[in-house]
């Protein structure tokens, strides 16, 4: 089993959160810092530390959080002028979590998605 991480005590309500949306698969939240006027979080509730550590029988849950993600976007009121979701795996993806994610971005015209290095 992977490492339990902050997420887990979120989507347990052991620790305060901001929390928008939950079911028995997906818990979304508040980024606690926040990159863009609505920056929310998009989990599976069941501990899956990468995009790596998918399997076959995640599929629904993972299924699932885009049909979360465009709902809390029309609740947020952003759906229409658009968003970016956005899911960092591992070390170079920057991921600072271990517990897959998905970032909801929006709010304000996001720019390009990387810095450019050329
Ligand atoms: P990552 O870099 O792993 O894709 O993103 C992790 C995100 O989790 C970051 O945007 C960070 O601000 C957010 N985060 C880290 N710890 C907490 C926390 O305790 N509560 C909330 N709401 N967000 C957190």
């Amino acid at each position: 089993m992977p490492e339990e991480t902050i997420f887990s005590k979120i989507i347990r309500r052991e620790i305060p959160a901001s929390i928008l949306f939950q079911d028995d698969r997906v818990t979304a939240f508040e980024d606690i810092r926040p990159q863009a006027p609505t920056h929310i979080l998009i989990v599976p509730n069941k501990l899956i530390a990468t995009v790596n550590d998918v399997t076959p029988e995640d599929e629904a849950a993972l299924g699932h959080m885009f049909v979360v993600a465009a709902q809390v976007a029309r609740a947020q009121g952003i759906a229409e002028d658009g968003y970016r979701l956005i899911i960092n795996c591992g070390d170079h993806g920057g991921q600072e979590v271990y517990h897959l994610h998905m970032h909801l971005l929006g709010g304000r015209r996001l720019g390009p998605m990387l810095m450019r290095r050329d």
